[in-house]
């Protein structure tokens, strides 16, 4: 069963970076590791606007859990004024930073999804560092660098339950498609490791589940 209509309506509506073919899969993938792996939630990191959040957000109500949404909401390198990826209308005209986190929750607020996604706003390893939880679900989408890339591999794939699931955005093994973090400190290592096999890949995004 996909996501319903009028929540991929809402995830459409999002600004943010995740393609409805990509987000369709990740939904799937995450409702595939609630039942695989029952009563653990699911976590991302990089929600930006909540775009993959609402996706994320409907799966984990289909599966009778909840999604941690972590982001210090300050936005990735490639999101900075000058770069690529930047959208004035997030910028706080107070302190001139970026700042998402007021249209993350305008997202969520629309989406119905507040009984089920659960904001974290903080530096991705600094989060990670604290966190207790084993997880059913883990979607990375968060600073595409070597060294944030690497840190979220490091400080999360560790919190994945046997059983249950890692996905990774934006995995480019062809330098030519895309920056090669995603792909080299995550998705590699994972695999190298012996604890995830990947699944399924749709586009950019990657679905390994946990296997030791
Ligand atoms: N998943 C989103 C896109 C995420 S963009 C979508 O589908 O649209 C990447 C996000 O990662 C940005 O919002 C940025 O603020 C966040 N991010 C990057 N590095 C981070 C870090 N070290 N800690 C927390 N968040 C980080
Ligand atoms: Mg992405």
């Amino acid at each position: 069963m996909p996501l319903e209509p009028m929540l991929r309506q809402h995830a459409l509506a999002a600004k943010g970076f995740m393609p409805p073919d990509e987000g369709d899969a990740l939904y799937e993938a995450a409702v595939a590791a609630g039942a695989a792996v029952p009563g653990l939630p699911f976590l991302e990191v990089g929600s930006y606007c909540g775009r993959s959040t609402v996706w994320l957000g409907g799966a984990a109500r289909a599966a009778g859990t909840v999604v941690f949404a972590v982001d210090h909401h300050r936005g990735s390198e490639e999101n900075q004024a000058g770069w690529e990826h930047h959208d004035t209308s997030v910028v706080d005209p107070r302190t001139g930073k970026m700042d998402t986190l007021p249209t993350f929750r305008d997202t969520i607020h629309d989406a119905d999804l507040e009984d089920v996604v659960f904001a974290v706003v903080g530096q991705s390893p600094a989060v990670a560092a604290h966190w207790a939880s084993p997880l059913a679900f883990l979607f990375i989408d968060g600073g595409h660098g070597d060294e944030p890339a690497r840190l979220d591999y490091e400080g999360w794939t560790p919190h994945v339950a046997v059983g249950g699931t890692l996905a990774i955005h934006d995995v480019f093994p062809d330098p030519a498609d895309g920056g090669r973090p995603p792909y080299e400190r995550i998705f590699l290592p994972a695999v190298q490791s012996g604890r995830f096999r990947p699944i399924s890949e749709t586009g950019s995004l990657r679905v390994l589940r946990r296997s030791a």
